[in-house]
């Protein structure tokens, strides 16, 4: 199965026609967050695929309406696409006196444990938790940055060594060159930074 994965900046060749070129033959798209809602929207209709999408810290940039139409908002909640088990939450952690989509550690873990109840729904029924978790933030020292804003949460390792995902999707973590690294493993999942746009097979359960 291949999803197309964006987050954090438009890409211009997505946001025009080329974008049928480009995720030509992709099941669907994953949006990490940090994204307009038109841009999301304008995606959706080209390709008439799914989109799942976590909405990041900058939960309205860009526009009046906040949550895209058309898409499927996948924060704390569990969705499956043709067999494959998705999961997501949104935001980063807290660093100012913003109102939404910034967490406390022990706010995401709240949220984690919330979710973790819907994983345990899944492996009762589909003998496994989940394939992909979809997050806007990093895991805590994997990808995050040393400044408070990009810090990442150690929620999302205790879900990875708990849950095995295959993957964890990620934006927030802005890439200004291309030897910055885009990909680590921990475990059984392998973690992408999704910036801009990363298209990827996903191998495993489907
Ligand atoms: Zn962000």
């Amino acid at each position: 199965m291949r999803v197309l994965a964006i987050s954090d900046v438009i890409v211009e060749a997505l946001y025009s026609p080329t974008v049928r070129e480009i995720a030509r033959d992709v099941d669907f798209v994953v949006s990490c967050g940090d994204l307009p809602s038109a841009y999301l929207e304008y995606i959706v209709t080209m390709l008439d695929k799914p989109l799942y999408y976590v909405m990041g810290n900058h939960g309205a940039r860009g526009g009046a309406r906040e949550y895209p139409e058309g898409c499927v908002n996948l924060d704390g909640r569990v969705a499956k696409h043709n067999g494959l088990l998705l999961a997501g939450l949104e935001g980063s952690i807290r660093y100012n006196d913003a109102p939404r989509y910034q967490y406390t550690e022990n706010e995401m873990r709240a949220k984690s444990m919330f979710l973790a109840l819907k994983l345990w729904l899944n492996r009762i029924r589909n003998g496994r938790y989940l394939d992909v978790l979809v997050t806007h933030s990093p895991p805590f020292g994997i990808h995050d940055g040393g400044d408070a804003a990009h810090q990442g949460f150690k929620t999302f390792l205790s879900l990875i060594d708990r849950y095995h995902p295959d993957y964890l999707l990620h934006g927030h973590i802005h890439l200004y060159d291309n030897r910055a690294v885009r990909q680590s493993v921990r475990g059984h999942t392998l973690i992408i930074n999704t910036y801009g746009y990363k298209l990827i097979d996903l191998a495993g359960h489907q």
